[in-house]
C-alpha cells in the first residue's frame, strides 16, 4: 500500500496538472486534507510532508483530534453543522463549509464576537437538488443567505461549497461545479464583494472541479485510504 507521503505528492501532482491543463496556476487550488474516521498519527504524517490544512466532517471528532497535533494546522468543518453544535464549531475551526441556515449564521456569529475570534465561512449549495444531501437548494434561498451572511458581523462569507453526485458522469460533473460558480458569480455581482473560494472536488472528481474553477479541494480517500465507518 502506497504511504500517506506518496499519496500526497500524486495528488499534489494530479491538481498542479489539471490546473496547467485548463488554464490555471497550481497555486490557486488549495489542497484540504480530508482526515476524517483517520487518527491523529495519520493527520501528523501528512503534516510532516507539508499539509497544513485539515478537514473534518464532524465537531466531536475534530475537538478529540486537534489538540493532540500542531498549532499549525488550519481545521475546515466540512460537514452538515446542527446549530447547537455552533458554538464548539466556531471556537475549533478556522472556516466552516457547510453553513446553510440562518440561524446557524447567528450563533456562529455571537459566539465569534464573544469570543474575540474571526470565522470565515462558505455556504452549502446542492444544485442538484437531491434529497440525500443538505445544503440550500434553491437560488433565491442562496442569494438571501448570502445577503445575510455578508451583513453579519465576526463572520466573511468567503465561498460556496458542494459535492457533486456520487455517480455523475463526466459531463455531469462539469455542469453540477459549473452552475456553483455561475452562483458565486452572481452573489459578487449582486453584492458588490468578492467571494474569493470554490470548495469542490473530492477524490473522485476533483480534475472536473477544478476544470471549473475549484479554488479548494477536498481530498480524503485518496490520501488516506478508505475509511472504516465501523470503528
Ligand atoms: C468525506 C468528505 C470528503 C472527502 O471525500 P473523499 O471521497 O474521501 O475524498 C469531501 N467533502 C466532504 C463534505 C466529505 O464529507
Amino acid at each position: 500500500m502506497p504511504s500517506i507521503k506518496e499519496n500526497l505528492e500524486l495528488v499534489r501532482e494530479n491538481i498542479a496538472n489539471a490546473a496547467l491543463k485548463y488554464g490555471r496556476k497550481a497555486d490557486d487550488v488549495k489542497l484540504l486534507a480530508v482526515s476524517k474516521t483517520f487518527p491523529a498519527s495519520d493527520v501528523a504524517e501528512a503534516f510532516a510532508c507539508g499539509q497544513t490544512l485539515f478537514g473534518e466532517n464532524r465537531v466531536q471528532e475534530l475537538e478529540l483530534k486537534a489538540p493532540l497535533l500542531p498549532s499549525e494546522i488550519r481545521w475546515h468543518l466540512i460537514g452538515h453543522l446542527q446549530s447547537n453544535k455552533a458554538k464548539k464549531a466556531a471556537l475549533s475551526a478556522c472556516t466552516i463549509h457547510s453553513v446553510d441556515s440562518e440561524k446557524l449564521i447567528e450563533k456562529l456569529s455571537k459566539t465569534v464576537l464573544e469570543a474575540g475570534l474571526a470565522l470565515d465561512i462558505m455556504l452549502e449549495v446542492n444544485v442538484t437538488d437531491e434529497d440525500s444531501k443538505s445544503g440550500l437548494r434553491s437560488e433565491s434561498d442562496i442569494l438571501r443567505l448570502a445577503e445575510i451572511a455578508i451583513a453579519t458581523k465576526g463572520i466573511r462569507l468567503t465561498g460556496l461549497m458542494t459535492m457533486a453526485e456520487l455517480d455523475a458522469t463526466e459531463k455531469r460533473l462539469r455542469e453540477t461545479f459549473s452552475m456553483v460558480r455561475t452562483l458565486r458569480d452572481k452573489i459578487e455581482r449582486e453584492f458588490s464583494i468578492t467571494i474569493p473560494e470554490l470548495s469542490m472536488g473530492m477524490s473522485s472528481d476533483y480534475e472536473q472541479a477544478i476544470a471549473e474553477g475549484s479554488t479548494i479541494v477536498r481530498i480524503g480517500t485518496a490520501i488516506f485510504g478508505g475509511r472504516d465507518y465501523t470503528i
